[in-house]
Protein backbone atom coordinates (compact mmCIF):
# COMPACT_ATOMS: atom_id res chain seq x y z
CA UNK A 1 0.00 0.00 0.00
CA UNK A 2 1.42 3.36 -0.63
CA UNK A 3 2.08 5.67 2.22
CA UNK A 4 -0.26 8.22 2.78
CA UNK A 5 0.31 11.78 2.50
CA UNK A 6 1.70 13.36 5.35
CA UNK A 7 -0.74 15.34 7.77
CA UNK A 8 -0.57 18.21 10.31
CA UNK A 9 -2.90 18.77 12.74
CA UNK A 10 -3.44 20.97 15.65
CA UNK A 11 -5.57 20.42 18.28
CA UNK A 12 -6.62 22.92 20.70
CA UNK A 13 -8.56 23.14 23.84
CA UNK A 14 -8.19 24.19 27.78
CA UNK A 15 -7.26 22.19 30.47
CA UNK A 16 -8.66 18.56 30.67
CA UNK A 17 -10.97 18.97 27.67
CA UNK A 18 -9.85 15.16 26.33
CA UNK A 19 -6.90 16.60 24.16
CA UNK A 20 -4.19 14.13 25.11
CA UNK A 21 -6.14 11.09 25.29
CA UNK A 22 -7.49 11.89 21.96
CA UNK A 23 -4.57 12.87 20.54
CA UNK A 24 -2.96 9.73 21.62
CA UNK A 25 -5.25 7.21 19.94
CA UNK A 26 -4.99 9.43 16.68
CA UNK A 27 -1.58 9.09 17.12
CA UNK A 28 -1.91 5.42 16.92
CA UNK A 29 -4.53 5.09 14.98
CA UNK A 30 -2.75 7.01 11.98
CA UNK A 31 1.11 6.74 12.94
CA UNK A 32 1.51 10.59 13.64
CA UNK A 33 3.92 11.94 15.84
CA UNK A 34 2.05 13.09 19.14
CA UNK A 35 3.70 16.41 20.72
CA UNK A 36 2.25 17.56 23.77
CA UNK A 37 3.34 21.45 23.72
CA UNK A 38 1.52 21.33 27.50
CA UNK A 39 4.36 19.13 28.44
CA UNK A 40 7.17 21.65 26.72
CA UNK A 41 5.52 24.52 29.27
CA UNK A 42 5.28 22.18 31.99
CA UNK A 43 9.35 21.01 31.34
CA UNK A 44 10.02 24.82 31.61
CA UNK A 45 8.22 26.00 34.41
CA UNK A 46 10.01 22.86 36.29
CA UNK A 47 13.81 24.15 35.52
CA UNK A 48 12.67 27.71 36.47
CA UNK A 49 11.26 26.61 39.70
CA UNK A 50 14.26 24.42 40.51
CA UNK A 51 16.58 27.10 39.55
CA UNK A 52 14.06 29.25 42.07
CA UNK A 53 13.27 31.80 39.47
CA UNK A 54 9.59 33.16 39.71
CA UNK A 55 7.11 34.39 37.15
CA UNK A 56 7.21 37.49 37.58
CA UNK A 57 11.09 37.50 37.49
CA UNK A 58 11.17 38.60 33.78
CA UNK A 59 14.75 39.36 33.59
CA UNK A 60 16.33 36.33 34.98
CA UNK A 61 13.66 34.23 32.68
CA UNK A 62 15.41 35.85 29.80
CA UNK A 63 18.97 35.38 31.42
CA UNK A 64 18.29 31.49 32.24
CA UNK A 65 15.94 31.00 28.30
CA UNK A 66 19.40 32.78 26.33
CA UNK A 67 21.08 30.22 24.16
CA UNK A 68 24.28 32.42 24.66
CA UNK A 69 24.37 32.88 28.33
CA UNK A 70 26.30 29.43 27.88
CA UNK A 71 26.62 28.64 32.09
CA UNK A 72 22.84 29.31 33.16
CA UNK A 73 21.06 28.48 29.80
CA UNK A 74 18.70 25.81 29.38
CA UNK A 75 19.27 23.52 26.03
CA UNK A 76 16.37 21.44 24.52
CA UNK A 77 16.28 18.34 22.74
CA UNK A 78 13.58 15.64 21.88
CA UNK A 79 13.86 12.33 23.11
CA UNK A 80 11.00 9.70 21.22
CA UNK A 81 8.79 7.58 23.34
CA UNK A 82 6.86 5.20 20.66
CA UNK A 83 4.31 7.85 18.87
CA UNK A 84 5.16 10.47 21.37
CA UNK A 85 8.14 13.30 21.05
CA UNK A 86 9.21 14.52 25.22
CA UNK A 87 11.19 17.61 25.29
CA UNK A 88 14.37 17.15 27.11
CA UNK A 89 16.20 19.79 29.50
CA UNK A 90 19.77 19.63 29.52
CA UNK A 91 19.45 15.73 28.39
CA UNK A 92 16.99 14.87 30.35
CA UNK A 93 13.10 14.63 30.53
CA UNK A 94 11.56 14.71 33.16
CA UNK A 95 9.75 12.36 35.11
CA UNK A 96 5.60 12.77 33.91
CA UNK A 97 4.52 13.16 37.96
CA UNK A 98 7.36 15.64 38.31
CA UNK A 99 5.26 17.34 34.96
CA UNK A 100 1.93 17.11 36.83
CA UNK A 101 2.92 17.97 40.66
CA UNK A 102 0.66 20.64 42.37
CA UNK A 103 3.53 23.33 42.34
CA UNK A 104 3.83 22.55 38.11
CA UNK A 105 -0.09 22.86 37.91
CA UNK A 106 -0.09 26.26 40.23
CA UNK A 107 2.94 28.29 38.49
CA UNK A 108 2.76 26.53 34.41
CA UNK A 109 -0.20 29.22 33.32
CA UNK A 110 2.05 32.97 35.03
CA UNK A 111 5.01 31.41 33.13
CA UNK A 112 3.18 30.30 30.00
CA UNK A 113 2.54 34.20 29.57
CA UNK A 114 5.77 35.46 29.80
CA UNK A 115 6.63 36.27 26.09
CA UNK A 116 10.50 34.95 26.77
CA UNK A 117 9.12 31.58 27.64
CA UNK A 118 6.67 31.07 24.48
CA UNK A 119 9.34 32.72 22.54
CA UNK A 120 11.53 30.18 23.20
CA UNK A 121 9.24 26.66 22.91
CA UNK A 122 8.25 28.79 19.03
CA UNK A 123 10.93 27.30 16.42
CA UNK A 124 11.40 24.16 18.58
CA UNK A 125 7.71 23.26 18.53
CA UNK A 126 7.71 23.98 14.64
CA UNK A 127 10.67 21.60 14.15
CA UNK A 128 8.08 19.12 15.25
CA UNK A 129 6.85 18.30 11.70
CA UNK A 130 10.28 17.64 10.40
CA UNK A 131 11.26 15.63 13.13
CA UNK A 132 8.01 13.70 12.16
CA UNK A 133 8.99 13.57 8.56
CA UNK A 134 12.43 12.67 9.42
CA UNK A 135 11.62 9.58 11.55
CA UNK A 136 9.15 8.46 8.94
CA UNK A 137 5.58 8.97 10.58
CA UNK A 138 2.39 9.52 8.66
CA UNK A 139 2.56 12.96 9.81
CA UNK A 140 1.75 15.16 13.12
CA UNK A 141 -0.52 15.40 15.84
CA UNK A 142 0.10 18.30 18.26
CA UNK A 143 -2.08 19.46 21.19
CA UNK A 144 -1.56 22.66 22.72
CA UNK A 145 -3.54 26.08 23.33
CA UNK A 146 -2.12 28.28 20.65
CA UNK A 147 -1.59 25.56 17.60
CA UNK A 148 -4.05 26.56 15.54
CA UNK A 149 -3.27 30.28 15.99
CA UNK A 150 0.24 30.52 16.37
CA UNK A 151 2.45 27.06 15.77
CA UNK A 152 0.91 25.88 12.95
CA UNK A 153 -1.85 28.09 11.38
CA UNK A 154 -1.57 26.48 8.23
CA UNK A 155 -2.08 22.58 9.25
CA UNK A 156 -4.49 20.51 7.33
CA UNK A 157 -6.77 19.62 10.31
CA UNK A 158 -7.43 22.39 13.26
CA UNK A 159 -9.48 21.60 15.58
CA UNK A 160 -10.96 22.91 19.18
CA UNK A 161 -11.68 20.47 21.87
CA UNK A 162 -13.72 22.09 24.50
CA UNK A 163 -16.23 20.36 27.52
CA UNK A 164 -17.78 22.08 30.21
CA UNK A 165 -15.93 23.15 33.46
CA UNK A 166 -17.78 20.76 35.80
CA UNK A 167 -17.10 18.01 33.40
CA UNK A 168 -13.63 19.16 32.98
CA UNK A 169 -12.72 19.23 36.32
CA UNK A 170 -14.79 15.78 36.95
CA UNK A 171 -11.95 14.04 34.65
CA UNK A 172 -9.16 15.85 36.50
CA UNK A 173 -10.39 14.74 39.79
CA UNK A 174 -10.92 11.19 38.43
CA UNK A 175 -6.25 11.06 37.74
CA UNK A 176 -6.41 12.61 41.27
CA UNK A 177 -4.47 15.23 40.37
CA UNK A 178 -4.93 18.79 42.34
CA UNK A 179 -5.10 21.21 39.20
CA UNK A 180 -7.25 24.93 39.85
CA UNK A 181 -8.67 24.59 35.75
CA UNK A 182 -11.06 27.42 35.55
CA UNK A 183 -7.93 29.43 37.22
CA UNK A 184 -5.25 27.89 34.54
CA UNK A 185 -8.10 28.86 31.59
CA UNK A 186 -8.17 32.61 32.76
CA UNK A 187 -5.05 33.47 32.49
CA UNK A 188 -4.43 31.58 29.65
CA UNK A 189 -7.57 33.06 27.74
CA UNK A 190 -6.71 36.50 29.03
CA UNK A 191 -2.71 36.62 28.61
CA UNK A 192 -1.66 39.00 25.56
CA UNK A 193 0.43 36.75 23.96
CA UNK A 194 -1.03 33.69 22.30
CA UNK A 195 -3.95 33.28 24.24
CA UNK A 196 -6.12 30.26 24.55
CA UNK A 197 -8.94 30.70 21.95
CA UNK A 198 -10.71 28.78 18.90
CA UNK A 199 -8.79 30.06 15.91
CA UNK A 200 -11.22 31.49 12.98
CA UNK A 201 -12.00 27.94 10.49
CA UNK A 202 -11.00 25.29 13.37
CA UNK A 203 -13.64 22.69 13.36
CA UNK A 204 -14.98 23.17 17.35
CA UNK A 205 -16.35 19.82 18.55
CA UNK A 206 -17.97 19.79 22.18
CA UNK A 207 -17.76 16.63 24.49
CA UNK A 208 -19.11 17.64 27.49
CA UNK A 209 -21.45 14.30 26.63
CA UNK A 210 -19.98 12.83 24.41
CA UNK A 211 -17.45 9.65 25.16
CA UNK A 212 -13.93 10.26 24.18
CA UNK A 213 -13.60 7.59 21.67
CA UNK A 214 -16.54 8.68 19.95
CA UNK A 215 -14.47 12.74 19.98
CA UNK A 216 -11.91 10.25 18.38
CA UNK A 217 -13.85 8.52 15.43
CA UNK A 218 -14.91 11.50 14.67
CA UNK A 219 -11.69 13.51 14.05
CA UNK A 220 -10.64 9.90 12.56
CA UNK A 221 -13.38 11.23 10.26
CA UNK A 222 -11.89 13.88 9.16
CA UNK A 223 -8.94 12.84 9.01
CA UNK A 224 -9.56 10.39 6.21
CA UNK A 225 -11.47 13.17 4.14
CA UNK A 226 -8.90 15.59 4.60
CA UNK A 227 -5.87 13.16 3.50
CA UNK A 228 -8.13 12.37 0.55
CA UNK A 229 -8.14 16.31 -0.48
CA UNK A 230 -4.25 16.29 0.21
O1 LIG B 1 -2.06 21.01 28.34
P1 LIG B 1 -1.63 21.28 29.77
O2 LIG B 1 -2.80 21.44 30.68
O3 LIG B 1 -0.63 20.30 30.28
O4 LIG B 1 -0.89 22.69 29.68
C1 LIG B 1 -0.30 23.27 30.81
C2 LIG B 1 -0.23 24.79 30.63
O5 LIG B 1 0.72 25.09 29.59
C3 LIG B 1 -1.51 25.47 30.17
O6 LIG B 1 -2.39 25.76 31.26
C4 LIG B 1 -0.97 26.73 29.53
O7 LIG B 1 -0.68 27.71 30.49
C5 LIG B 1 0.34 26.28 28.93
N1 LIG B 1 0.24 26.03 27.48
C6 LIG B 1 0.29 27.11 26.64
N2 LIG B 1 0.32 26.92 25.29
C7 LIG B 1 0.26 25.69 24.78
C8 LIG B 1 0.18 24.56 25.62
C9 LIG B 1 0.14 24.78 26.98
O8 LIG B 1 0.33 28.24 27.11
N3 LIG B 1 0.33 25.54 23.45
Amino acid sequence: MATPAFITIAVDGGAASGKSTTCRNLAKRFHLLHVDTGSHYRTITLALLRANIAPDDTAAIEVALNPSAADTSITTGTLLCGNSARLTINGTAPDAADLRSPAVNAAVSPFAAVPAVRHFLFAYQRSQVATARTHGFHGLIMEGRDIGSVILPDAHLRIFLEADPAARAARRAAEGGIDSIVTRDQTDSSRSTAPLLCPPGAIRIDNTHVPLASVVDQIAALIDAARAAL
